[in-house]
């Protein structure tokens, strides 16, 4: 995969290693890479707040597809 350099996590330029060979063809830099790894780990709690996932209610749609839908649920009581 070659992304020009560029981080794919924070899109900031990598730099060069010249150490080690391993490095030559990655796409994150270590930190963001632990960071992406570590957001996994513990996706149940980050993955609504730090993420753009939103919740889907049991028909389907997001709470924002809710509000917008022209025939929302509606609770009657006999
Ligand atoms: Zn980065």
């Amino acid at each position: 995969m070659d992304t020009g350099n560029y981080c794919l996590a924070c899109g900031k330029k990598l730099r060069k290693f010249r150490v080690s060979q391993e490095y030559n063809n990655r796409i994150y830099h270590k930190k963001c890479f632990e960071t992406i790894v570590n957001d996994v780990r513990n996706f149940h709690k980050v993955a609504f707040t730090k993420y753009d996932y939103e919740k889907k209610y049991s028909n389907g749609m997001t709470l924002e597809e809710n509000r917008k839908d022209k025939n929302p649920l509606v609770v009657t009581f006999d």
